[in-house]
């Protein structure tokens, strides 16, 4: 047997609970990994918490939308036992059975070779938040930013794609400005590179000025609404900003004269059903611009069983940077 964080659904609702599986219990695939660590993820929180809408719909459910470990047996030419791999997206955790679980089945497709130099636990540290900030930077390198540009802002900045796209950012030279709403995160992000700090309340208040003063040359931002309309505005001539987060809901309430003005791009950035070739880019990337102990700077560590609750810690806003879960912990 094995342990698994099982979502079950009954009159009361969904309900959460570490629950001994076997092989047999798995869902179809031709790969079967032993699962190393998972991670906890603003969606997983969603899944976990029962907020289901079009995420998880059919139970018995294992949710985690991504896990690294090892090949324990494969039916596919690329993969055999004893490789390394990480898995992220692809609708896993959501409509598939996902990461929180000491074993997964999957379909090869959705798996890609560690890179060397990574080790699961840190590639999910990195995890799904992580490879969703350095597809932001690559989009916004790809549409021109470049270091010496100007400061570039993360909205979100202490949350899990945050903290991995200032990190990123600084290390690649930029000058990078954090936008928070936990004013008691300033020095940890000043640790990770950032040099400016932006309260989340100087973008929260809705504005009716189409255009305000150019200060940003890039954006990552996981927060949407009225933050990133104000952000819109602040872009400058021709910046780009990668669009990534709802975390502060959906709805985006603004105009599109800093596109048609200011050249201003706004660029959807998707990891879950991201081609093969980027996400290796991807991958392959990160091990090279994030340093590690950046990296180990903004992790902590969890268990199956203590997912319920930081589920809804990360859904409250109260997760700082990246929860990583120790399946076998
Ligand atoms: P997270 O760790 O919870 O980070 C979200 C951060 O947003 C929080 O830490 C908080 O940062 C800020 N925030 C929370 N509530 C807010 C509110 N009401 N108004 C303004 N800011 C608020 O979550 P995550 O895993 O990094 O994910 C961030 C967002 O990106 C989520 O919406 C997630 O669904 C999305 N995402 C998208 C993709 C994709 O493929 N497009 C992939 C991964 C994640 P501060 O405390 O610093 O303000």
């Amino acid at each position: 047997t094995f342990k698994a964080l099982l979502l079950t659904e009954s009159d009361d609702g969904v309900t959460a609970a570490v629950t001994d599986l076997t092989t047999d219990d798995l869902p179809e695939g031709n790969v079967t990994v032993a699962v190393e660590y998972s991670t906890l993820n603003y969606k997983d929180g969603m899944v976990v918490n029962g907020n289901i809408g079009r995420l998880a719909r059919k139970f018995p459910h294992v949710p985690g939308i991504d896990f690294a470990g090892t090949v324990e047996a494969s039916d596919d030419a690329r993969y055999k036992p004893g490789d390394k791999v990480v898995l992220t997206g692809w609708r896993v955790g959501e409509m598939f059975w996902g990461g929180y679980a000491q074993k997964a089945r999957v379909n090869a497709d959705w798996l890609v070779p560690l890179p060397a130099g990574l080790s699961p636990r840190h590639a999910m540290t990195v995890g799904t938040a992580g490879l969703t900030a350095m597809l932001c930077i690559q989009a916004l390198e790809d549409h021109g930013m470049k270091p010496g540009d100007g400061p570039v802002l993360v909205t979100g900045a202490a949350g899990g794609v945050g903290s991995v796209a200032v990190a990123i950012l600084a290390n690649l030279g930029y000058e990078v400005a954090g936008s928070t709403g936990r004013p008691e995160q300033a020095d940890y992000l000043k640790d990770l590179g950032a040099t400016q700090i932006v309260p989340r309340e100087a973008l929260a208040e809705p504005t009716k000025k189409p255009l305000e003063g150019e200060t940003w040359a890039g954006c990552v931002d996981t927060v949407a609404g009225t933050v990133l309309a104000r952000t819109m505005g602040q872009m400058k001539y021709g910046a780009s900003i990668a669009c990534c987060g709802l975390a502060s809901g959906p709805k985006l309430d603004t105009t599109v004269v800093p596109l048609l003005l200011r050249g201003v791009n706004l660029l959807g950035i998707d990891s879950v059903m991201q081609p093969y070739d980027n996400r290796l880019r991807a991958w392959n990337r990160i091990v090279d611009v994030l340093p590690m102990e950046k990296l180990d700077a903004m992790a902590e560590t969890c268990g199956l069983g203590d997912l319920p609750a930081k589920a809804k810690d990360i859904l409250a806003g109260q997760v700082r940077g990246r929860l990583v879960v120790d399946v076998n912990a």
